[in-house]
């Protein structure tokens, strides 16, 4: 490459992130989720994780492709607003419902979760732990490639209202550094463990350019209650805007697994639009 191109090159780039900019700070995250209160779950800890796996970097078709109120730009660090309650459900129009998946992924269970999903075209997030994510790359990769959203959901899964600044920052900035390698990108949703949120949880979790997003509908899947019941837990939650919660990990979650094969066909049948939020600045 000359001089000279080189030049129009950086240009063209500063250009380009100069407009990402202004759009940024004009808008602000225009109100794709209002919030409500909150839940308190208590789950056992993470069980061990599974083999490694090594990629590289691959951007995903699903993010690149422009669609109507979504399209997650690039990180704009300092942009994400500092709130002080989670983001619990999606707002808008129409019977929209989003599917959440915490504490993997799992290899044990994650790909059948993948495969249902893929089954009704699908789209959902799973809100990774690092420590689960750095021995399954593969299926961060998956998720990539199949157009779900990954959030972080700290490296070890602690009470982040025990921990130092310090301490949470750790957790959080590593589980987003695994993310961005088997991923392609960073997260841009955090979820607390036990959804147990304070202020440190929030501000850093802006800074390192995530909203936090809690549940609407908690399955309460990790008592293994049963696939009816955690079946019931969702249909009888569903209504627009439902942000629902269960795990694809943490335990023996094939209740789970059989519970999405049932109660996703029957939100579908019922009309629901089962999708993933999107941050949008514009
Ligand atoms: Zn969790």
């Amino acid at each position: 490459m000359t001089k000279d191109q080189l030049l129009t090159r950086l240009l063209t780039r500063r250009r380009a992130l100069l407009a990402g900019a202004a759009a940024v700070g004009a808008a602000g995250t225009a109100g794709l989720f209002a919030a409500f209160g909150g839940e308190d779950p208590v789950k056992p800890p993470l069980p061990a994780a599974g083999p490694p796996a090594r990629r590289p970097l691959k951007p995903s078709a699903y993010r690149l492709q422009p669609l109507t109120g979504y399209g997650p730009p690039r990180t704009a660090p300092g942009r994400t607003p500092v709130r002080r309650e989670p983001l619990l459900r999606m707002q808008g129009r129409g019977r929209t419902m989003v599917l959440t998946f915490d504490d993997g992924p799992d290899p044990r269970y994650t790909p059948a979760v993948l495969d249902t999903l893929a089954e009704y075209d699908v789209r959902a997030m799973f809100f990774v732990c690092g420590e689960m994510a750095v021995d399954n790359k593969d299926l961060l990769e998956r998720m990539s490639d199949e157009g779900h959203i990954v959030g972080n959901h700290t490296w070890s899964h602690p009470l982040l209202t025990r921990l130092s600044r310090g301490r949470i920052r750790s957790e959080m900035e590593r589980t987003s550094d695994v993310i961005e390698e088997a991923y392609g990108e960073r997260p841009q949703w955090f979820r607390a463990p036990y959804g147990a949120w304070n202020r440190a949880a929030f501000q850093l979790g802006a800074e390192l350019g995530m909203e936090p997003l809690a549940w609407t509908v908690d399955t309460l899947d990790w008592t293994t209650p049963g696939a009816r019941t955690i079946e019931r837990r969702v249909e009888n939650g569903a209504a627009p805007g439902v942000v629902v919660l269960s795990h694809d990990a943490g335990g023996d979650r094939s209740q789970s697994v059989r519970a999405l094969r049932e109660y996703l066909p029957q939100l579908l049948d019922s009309g629901y639009h089962v999708t993933v939020p999107r941050r949008h600045y514009a």
